[in-house]
């Protein structure tokens, strides 16, 4: 046999030596490069033509990843030197799309898991959408609002040259909302003298689209009324469980409690606050001016708030619930967790972060046969209403609030069923089946029609 028919032939765990050979260290991206091949190695064991033509080695391996150097000065006069990236996965379905991160814990490893998922979740969306992902290891956090545009500048200035509307339009992520993309915006304006769709998650005034902020979250909400559903079940009336107080959290508590739900804590990187008559409508809004806008800790929550206890270094997966909702960062929602989860009578979990849950809770998860939706599936209503935005600047239209809040539902609802098509087994949808199946399934038949390249 020919080194190249061995290469055809691997298995599942010749593959997975293979990719932790050629990415030493990069545990974040291993893990999810493992939980999407465990899936894909049983779909393709009849199907040649994936193997013939190395298609999940290439999805595995970035068509490109840049890495720059982000000079820029502090209120001290000191000058900060910061690594920035962009890692572009795979453009076989549309022009690279995925969000930026500025957190201190950014490299490459991150970037790569995040770029790697994004190339299914942007299939799965049906739009014409290709995966990346970039950031910096930046802290915004205690930096003022001039110290934050200098730095989005000199990340931009390198940036620009890699980006464009039909080649990589990136968008925001944790420590990346609103004012951060402006200011990235106006640096790529003023560089290129172009005002193109070339970021999305822009302000409503130059070219937004109306519900980006609160789409990740209200989506991941949609997907678990979709999953509840299949048992003739709903969310009135249901106890959640959520982790985060950022945008994500945020969003996904709000649309709880539209629906009825009763949402029981929130969390940062330091605590968890549990609040047993349940985070209203109107707490929501002071965790946003409080949290999210003025970039205070969630622990201010219980000193607002008497009846809530604030929990310093814990998560919040103890608290028994119906609903679990882990909307914070990646391995966040360990083995034991998951198991905590469902031996309190957790029904459903829908991920609004990526890769919260560790590939022993995924397990966990599926033995236990919970409703569990994986990020890729459930938090793709942002990346969804990017495209949305997308062809809207494309077009130079904007549409009207409730035409995209009406698409957003029907594209969750269309995510759910191609994960249900590919996912059933026996009288169980296994969703992280589905969604790895469904996204995997249309990005290889586009890479089999381009031959090798
Ligand atoms: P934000 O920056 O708005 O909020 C992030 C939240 O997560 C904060 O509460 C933050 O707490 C907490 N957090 C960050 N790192 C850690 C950590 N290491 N341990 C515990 N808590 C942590 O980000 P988003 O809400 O936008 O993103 C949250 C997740 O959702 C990420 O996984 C992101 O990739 C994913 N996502 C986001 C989308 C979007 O549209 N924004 C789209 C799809 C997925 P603290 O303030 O203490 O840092």
């Amino acid at each position: 046999m020919s080194r190249g028919d061995e290469e055809q032939h691997v298995d599942l765990e010749g593959f997975m030596a293979g990719v932790e050979r050629r990415n030493p260290g990069q545990s974040e991206f291993i893990q999810a490069v493992r939980e999407v091949a465990e899936d894909i190695f049983d779909f393709i064991a009849d199907k040649q033509e994936y193997h013939r033509w190395q298609i999940l080695r290439r999805i595995a391996e970035p068509d490109r990843i840049v890495s720059f150097r982000v000079c820029w000065e502090d209120d001290n006069n000191c000058i900060r030197v910061q690594r920035g990236y962009r890692v572009q996965n795979n453009n076989a379905i549309g022009p690279y799309k995925g969000g930026i991160r500025f957190h201190p814990s950014v490299n490459e490893s991150i970037l790569k898991f995040l770029a790697f998922e994004q190339t299914f979740k942007n299939a799965l969306t049906g739009l014409p959408m290709g995966g990346g992902k970039g950031g910096a290891n930046f802290n915004p956090k205690g930096k003022s609002d001039g110290e934050v545009m200098r730095f989005c500048q000199s990340f931009m200035t390198e940036l620009y040259r890699h980006i464009g509307a039909d080649v990589d339009v990136p968008a925001g992520d944790i420590g990346v909302g609103g004012r951060e993309i402006g200011y990235m915006f106006g640096q790529y304006k003023r560089i290129t003298n172009q005002f193109t769709g070339v970021l999305t998650g822009k302000g409503r005034e130059y070219g937004g689209s109306l519900i980006r902020p609160e789409a990740t979250g209200y989506g991941a909400v949609y997907f678990m009324e979709n999953m509840l559903k299949t048992r003739g079940d709903d969310i009135e009336g249901k106890t959640a469980v959520i982790s985060g107080s950022g945008n994500v959290a945020t969003h996904a508590a709000e649309k709880i409690v539209q629906l009825g739900g009763k949402v029981l804590t929130l969390s940062d990187s330091e605590g968890f606050i549990h609040d047993p008559d349940g985070i209203t409508q109107e707490k929501i809004d002071w965790v946003k001016a409080h949290k999210t806008r003025r970039r205070g800790r969630i622990s201010e929550y219980a000193q607002e708030y008497k009846n809530a206890t604030f929990h310093a270094g814990a998560r919040p997966w103890s608290v028994p619930c119906d609903l679990a909702l882990p909307c914070a960062t990646q391995n966040e929602l360990l083995g034991d967790d998951a198991r905590t989860l469902v031996k309190n009578g957790c029904v459903a979990v829908s991920e609004g972060a990526n890769m919260p849950t560790d590939l022993d809770g995924v397990h966990v998860f599926k033995e236990a046969k919970l409703l569990y939706a994986p990020g890729k599936a459930s938090n793709a209503g942002g990346v969804a209403v990017s495209g949305l935005e997308m062809s809207q600047n494309s077009a130079r239209i904007s549409w009207k609030e409730e035409q995209l809040q009406q698409l957003l539902k029907d594209i969750m609802l269309g995510i759910h069923e191609s994960c249900r098509e590919y996912g059933q087994r026996g009288d169980y949808v296994d969703y992280v089946r589905g969604a790895n199946i469904a996204g995997f399934k249309k990005v290889a038949d586009a890479m089999l029609a381009f031959g090798v390249v």
